[in-house]
């Protein structure tokens, strides 16, 4: 069958949905055209770009009906970066979009279309949320620059503010953009593999003002050491840890296998609600801490523990969830894949003083079959997946080992739906989820949901 649009073809069409991309969908004839840059409710005159056999692509030439809910977009480079994509959507729209996507999801892959799916939590002031920044960096014309990926692409825009990202850890960026640029470092090509100074991630732990500055190199050593940490050090006195990390290997992902602790500590402290933690360079840790407080309030709440319980936290990182829950439960048991990330929950528990909780590095889909065997039982298990979700594995030992309460924190819905599907089969009920709002300006969602045993 032809598509019953044409490249290059002008056509008129209304914008009826949002997709997870952030794409406006316009259906024509029950084809579908992705349009970039409007939203549901609008109509335009559209240029097609691009066909498909099932979809295609359009570009707004002229915008005859605008959204209620278009706004216009605070950063100078919205639309040329790729770290946002929601900004032309006000922030009430862009809460009522992530709700929608849960739903969506839900229904569209997981046949869950009864579910209580509640309104979207967000912030009050949906900016300059992020605790944590990691540029890549790169050489232009022969200058050092340093900023985001550009849309589907690896070309780097350089940056000198993100309006998202926490202030202090922005400026601190920009000084060591600027030293680097002073010292002459090479920046990495990844063309062709050349050159030295590859990443510069700094995190922020927001209650303490604590900073830590990780440059990622390809080289073994990092050149002007000394200037790196005399210059950042003497500026700013809240950088409390620097570290260099080395990956020399062609990948695009951001830290190799050594950290090596340049100046200071080798880990940042924060707080979320009474718990305090240590993070180290390489650990995971929620970029948006006010909500992951809402978040994790959240998740207490949907385990309803009463003092005596047995928790499992799965995917625990460095056991923010698992101290949160260790606080109310009889005893919990985390397990992780980094073992940096398990080193730090296992100090962060004796931070905290709280001796009822254990942590084992290892997959989740390889550590919870074992417990099992071993005998342990839980009343709730908590996970806390990547994107990908949950593996199947493991999936099927929380069937097996039929906690009351399973409480599934997920930032990817499509997963959600896919492992709830599994777990109502395995004869378990989905009661509600909560979306909670980690990411605005930008289309990922993040949700929290209660499931119970029938
Ligand atoms: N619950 C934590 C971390 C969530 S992020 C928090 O809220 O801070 C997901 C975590 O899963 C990451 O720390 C990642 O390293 C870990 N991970 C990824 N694959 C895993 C696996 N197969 N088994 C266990 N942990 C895994």
């Amino acid at each position: 069958m032809q598509p019953p649009v044409q490249k290059n073809q002008l056509i008129t069409a209304e914008i009826t949905d949002l997709t997870h991309e952030g794409a406006g969908v316009a259906k024509i004839e029950g084809y579908t055209l992705f349009v970039p840059d409007s939203l549901p409710g609008e109509k335009a005159k559209i240029r097609v770009v691009h066909t498909k056999k099932d979809y295609g692509y359009g570009k707004v030439e002229e915008r005859l009906e605008k959204s209620p809910d278009r706004v216009d977009p605070l950063c100078d480079i919205y639309g040329r970066c790729g770290g946002c994509q929601l900004q032309h959507l006000s922030y009430t729209g862009q809460l009522k979009y992530k709700q929608k996507q849960v739903i969506d999801a839900l229904e569209r892959i997981g046949g869950l279309s009864d579910v209580k799916v509640l309104p979207t939590l967000g912030l009050e002031y949906p900016w300059i949320y992020r605790n944590k920044a990691q540029v890549p960096v790169a050489a232009r014309n022969g200058e050092l620059i340093a900023g985001f990926y550009q849309k589907r692409s690896h070309q780097i825009i350089d940056m000198d503010h993100c309006l998202i990202t926490d202030e202090t850890v922005d400026e601190i960026i920009q000084e060591v953009k600027k030293i680097a640029k002073e010292t002459g470092i090479p920046p990495y090509d990844e063309t062709n593999h050349r050159g030295v100074l590859r990443h510069i991630v700094v995190r922020i732990g927001r209650e303490t003002g604590e900073v830590m500055v990780v440059l990622v190199t390809k080289t073994n050593d990092l050149p002007h050491r000394k200037t790196f940490i005399r210059g950042l050090t003497e500026k700013y006195p809240q950088i409390k840890a620097i570290a260099h990390n080395i990956n020399s290997k062609r990948t695009n992902v951001i830290f190799g296998e050594t950290t090596k602790t340049i100046w200071g500590r080798d880990v940042i402290y924060d707080r979320i609600g009474s718990v305090k933690f240590a993070i180290s360079a390489r650990s995971f840790y929620q970029v948006n801490p006010q909500q992951t407080r809402v978040l994790y309030e959240k998740a207490l709440e949907y385990a309803e523990l009463t003092g005596q319980e047995t928790v499992i936290d799965a995917y625990c990182g460095i056991g923010t969830i698992s101290l949160f829950l260790a606080q109310k439960a009889g005893k919990v048991y985390g397990v992780e894949i980094v073992p940096e990330a398990i080193e730090d929950a296992k100090a962060n528990a004796e931070l905290n003083g709280l001796d009822n909780a254990f942590f084992e590095a290892g997959k989740a889909e390889d550590v919870i079959p074992a417990w099992h065997e071993k005998g342990i039982k839980a009343d709730v298990i908590v996970v806390d997946p990547p994107r990908k979700g949950c593996d199947e594995a493991l999936l099927k030992t929380i069937i097996a080992m039929k906690p009351k309460r399973v409480v599934y924190v997920s930032c990817n819905p499509s997963t959600l739906a896919r492992d709830l599907r599994i777990l109502e089969d395995g004869g378990f009920q989905t009661i509600e989820v909560q979306p909670v709002d980690m990411f605005p300006q930008t289309t990922h969602v993040e949700c929290v949901a209660q499931i119970v045993l029938n």
